[in-house]
């Protein structure tokens, strides 16, 4: 049986790390999965879970570890991540890493590469103020980059566009402080592993694109 790609991208929140899973499950036969686009279908639907998660959201502070490991957990065990995944914010802290490095260990797998995408910060603020998501197929879309008009509808699929509550200024800040505190030293924890690899993601989508898929190809070709 072939390898498989077990993937994860890390970096900050606005960094593109929803733009860039999406291109690659273009080329790669595994699924996108986002914890944030979870919780917020959860929401959505009025679950239990997305009441719980709501409050945290909105708040730009992190839902509690053993609430989300159990969600991501759950999630990899379907049948669609038979040859592999694409995590997109999870793991956040590290106890979800430590949690998802001994789910992988019980079926004799482990992370493939850890990508760290890179921005500065001012650039990640303006990405995130002027971002738009699709209420319909969840796609992401810049006013900053010219892909829509404020009042537009998805250039996909005619869908409504919204601003994440959590994208207004403040929120913003919040979710950075957090990602600084809990999150960034994954990026410790991946290079001490020999899984990390860092990429700047301040050029356009499909530039950082080749970059990130020249250093799956490299990751998956090394296994
Ligand atoms: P995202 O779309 O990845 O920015 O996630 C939106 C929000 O969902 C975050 O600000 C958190 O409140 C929550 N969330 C998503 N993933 C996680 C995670 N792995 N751990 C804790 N909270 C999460």
């Amino acid at each position: 049986m072939a390898p498989r790609a077990n993937l994860i991208l890390l970096g900050p929140p606005g960094v593109g790390k929803g733009t860039q899973a999406e291109l690659v499950v273009q080329r790669l036969a595994v699924p996108h999965i986002s914890t944030g686009d979870m919780l917020r279908e959860a929401r959505a639907a009025g679950t239990e879970l997305g009441q719980l998660a709501g409050q945290y959201m909105d708040a730009g502070e992190l839902v509690p570890d053993e609430v989300i490991v159990r969600v991501a957990l759950e999630r990899l065990q379907a049948d669609d991540c038979a040859e592999g995944f694409l995590l997109d914010g999870f793991p956040r802290t590290l106890p979800q890493a430590e949690a998802l490095e001994q789910a992988l260990g019980q079926i004799g797998q482990e992370v493939t590469a850890a990508i760290d995408l890179e921005a500065d910060r001012e650039e990640i603020v303006a990405r995130l103020s002027e971002r738009r998501v699709c209420r319909d197929c969840q796609r992401i879309f810049s006013l900053r980059r010219g892909e829509i008009k404020e009042g537009d509808r998805c250039p996909e699929c005619g869908g409504e566009l919204y601003q994440r509550r959590d994208d207004q200024p403040e929120v913003i800040r919040e979710r950075l402080r957090v990602y600084e505190e809990l999150t960034a030293p994954l990026i410790a924890f991946y290079r001490d592993r020999g899984k990390l690899l860092t990429i700047r993601s301040d050029g356009p989508p499909d530039e950082v694109h080749k970059l990130v898929w020249a250093s799956i190809e490299e990751a998956l070709g090394s296994r």
